[in-house]
């Protein structure tokens, strides 16, 4: 039989290489992208990845945690904001602090203040909760085998840390009802809830978010994670020495110096906050794909 002339396919339409994005336009379906050598074929029809079910199931409940972290969050930014000012100088500054994804706390404290929580002391309980079901859901073990990690892993600190922590932050409010807005031991609450839950609780679960990034292949995020926990760091140390000294370092002639630093901490706090929302947003698109993956039904063994 003789072969049919061979009929030049070309690209017809604007197609961008799937490795590098130089425009595959006008180039032969069966070549090669001049600018990297991927077939042209492989940015027509991408090869699709089977992920095995288990990465599959660990890749949904990831996401999902992760979309219920950073929901929480943002009612927990909503709860601390309507939180009553106190006497304390730059006192809403430090109970804000890390104005990301984090471990809320100090929503909790409105539970324990006056003799009957508003909607937001409420609030504050049940959105800690569901950031409590996110924590667990996000440091899931992706297989079996990695379920009996030893206990020095990063993911089992990662996992028990906050959830320890806030539980007993909650006892602790929980056993405090009544107090007055301005009891001192409000204060002393704020800065147990920043410097002993939040942003140690953050810290680990940034930590943990880390060693996810690496694992997919994700080196920027995961820098993003390690800038993140030095950031959060500093903005922890910052909080502490505004809820111990804030009062003493207010000066009533001058407070220009002190709202200056003021603007400083929470442009940091911002800034760290929004680079981590960018990397889990990439985790999260890295993810999808993967999560959305139909869990292809097993095969008899070939017979
Ligand atoms: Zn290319």
């Amino acid at each position: 039989m003789l072969a049919a002339p061979a009929e030049l396919d070309l690209v017809a339409f604007d197609l961008s290489c799937s490795s590098c994005g130089y425009n595959l336009r006008g180039l032969e379906c069966t070549g090669k992208c001049p600018e990297c050598g991927t077939a042209v074929d492989h940015s027509i029809n991408p090869p699709v990845t089977h992920f095995p079910p288990a990465q599959i199931r660990w890749a949904r409940i990831v996401s999902l945690g992760l979309v219920i972290w950073l929901s929480a969050t943002f009612e927990s930014i909503g709860t601390v904001l309507i939180m009553r000012f106190s006497e304390d100088y730059g006192g809403t500054v430090a109970r804000l602090n890390y104005i990301g994804p984090k471990a809320w706390a100090v929503p909790l404290i409105q539970r324990a203040v006056g003799y009957q929580p508003g909607s937001w002391g409420v609030n504050g309980v049940t959105r800690g909760l569901l950031m409590a079901v996110a924590v667990l859901m996000i440091t899931t073990a992706p297989t079996e085998r990695d379920w009996r990690e030893p206990i020095w892993s990063m993911r089992f600190w990662a996992r028990w840390v906050p959830l320890v922590l806030f539980g007993g932050f909650l006892g602790l409010t929980l056993g405090s009802e009544g107090l007055g807005y301005d009891d001192p031991q409000v204060r002393k609450f704020t800065l147990a809830a920043v410097a002993g839950v939040e942003l140690p609780a953050t810290i680990l679960l940034y930590l943990h978010l880390r060693v996810l990034a690496k694992s997919l292949g994700l080196t920027r995020p995961a820098s993003t994670f390690l800038w993140a926990v030095m950031l959060a760091t500093l903005l922890m140390i910052g909080a502490a020495v505004l809820l111990t000294i804030g009062p003493l370092l207010a000066d009533d002639r001058n407070r220009f110096p002190l709202q200056a630093a003021l603007g400083v901490y929470m442009a940091a706090s911002l800034c760290a906050a929004a680079a981590a929302l960018g990397a889990i947003t990439r985790l999260l698109l890295e993810l999808m794909p993967i999560a959305l993956q139909k869990i292809r039904p097993r095969r008899a063994a070939a017979g």
